[in-house]
């Protein structure tokens, strides 16, 4: 079989701790992959600057000149990891491409495993990490409730994949003409059908630097799959209210006939008006929260804006 034209994507913010070791290790991969004859010899890495503060972008820079397969994307500014893992993917060259993070935690010996199901027949390979104990209980726990929670919304993602993944040149097409600005690449490339396959790894430590992902970037893109992808939690405050009307017409009714009939007992009650009145303005409030989430999506897909603006290629 042919060697095959691969593409590493790796999108960075502020890695510059980091880029040495992993564009060594990187190119140690394909190196290997030539050697064997799986990858032809326009394999490349392609590193996405992120806006990094640091000399993230000048470390690619040199790499590029040290290595003619290193490429680097420079984003204007700072847009997120999805955007910049998306205009990765929409602007490598390359059959099939593999995104994974800079820092290495992707385990490298399974983009061998992947291309080898691409052999196979399969479109879309999914990283799924196998164990991931190098992750905080925190982490681990409130991901595993989040994916569990997404399902139950009718989201169909795959629990414990992140975005590390291959992908053949008719997936990503394919991805081109998905238009939304408010991006999680995990809700949409299952969308996309095609043959897939799952293959597994050991989620690594990072091996320097600190996480960019912190707890509240986490939860902005926890919030992006619930509202981009799923109607159910407007479908759930609709049942959440018309019970409480229900309970509320039916207390109402029940208050009417003590009055009439047992006036004694209708005493004014400070806790009867109190509890409700803080129970329903506490569920008004969420649920215009959860109409805002989806209003602001609205908005914000409705103007059409880049998602990621290229600044600079080599
Ligand atoms: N990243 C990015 N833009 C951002 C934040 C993160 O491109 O605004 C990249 C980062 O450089 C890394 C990947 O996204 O390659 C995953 O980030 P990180 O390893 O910090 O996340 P964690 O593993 O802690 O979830
Ligand atoms: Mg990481």
């Amino acid at each position: 079989m042919s060697a095959l034209h691969l593409n590493l994507v790796v999108p960075c913010y502020n890695e510059e701790e980091v880029l040495g070791e992993t564009s060594r290790q990187l190119l140690a991969q394909i190196d290997r992959l030539q050697r064997e004859g799986i990858a032809d010899e326009r394999s490349s890495i392609t590193f996405i600057d992120d806006g990094s503060k640091d000399g993230t972008w000048r470390i690619i820079e040199n790499l590029h000149r040290g290595d003619s397969r290193i490429h680097g994307l420079k984003l204007s500014r700072n847009r997120g990891h999805q955007n910049a893992l998306l205009a990765g993917l929409l602007s490598a060259q390359g059959e099939v491409l593999v995104s994974l993070d800079a820092d290495l935690q992707d385990d490298i010996e399974a983009i061998p495993k992947m291309i080898a199901a691409y052999r196979n027949g399969a479109d879309i390979v999914y990283g799924v990490r196998a164990r991931r104990d190098t992750d905080t209980a925190f982490k681990r726990n409130t991901a595993r409730m989040y994916y569990a929670l997404l399902r139950k919304f009718g989201v169909d993602v795959i629990p414990d994949h992140a975005d590390y993944r291959l992908m053949s040149r008719r997936a990503l097409e394919a991805l081109r003409d998905f238009r939304e600005v408010n991006l999680f690449l995990r809700g949409i490339i299952p969308l996309l059908g095609f043959r897939t396959e799952i293959v597994y790894y050991d989620r690594l430590s990072r091996f320097a630097g600190e996480s960019k992902y912190p707890f509240v970037k986490m939860l902005a893109l926890a919030l992006e799959g619930v509202f981009s992808f799923s109607t159910v939690p407007l479908r759930w405050i609709t049942i959440m209210g018309a019970t409480l009307a229900f309970a509320s017409f039916c207390f109402g009714f029940w208050a009417l006939i003590i009055k009439l009939f047992e006036p004694q007992l209708a005493l004014p009650g400070w806790t009867s008006i109190v509890v409700p009145m803080f129970f329903l303005g506490g569920l008004q409030l969420l649920a215009l929260g959860v109409i805002g989430g989806y209003l602001s999506r609205v908005y914000t897909e409705t103007k059409q804006r880049p998602r990621f603006i290229i600044e600079k290629s080599i």
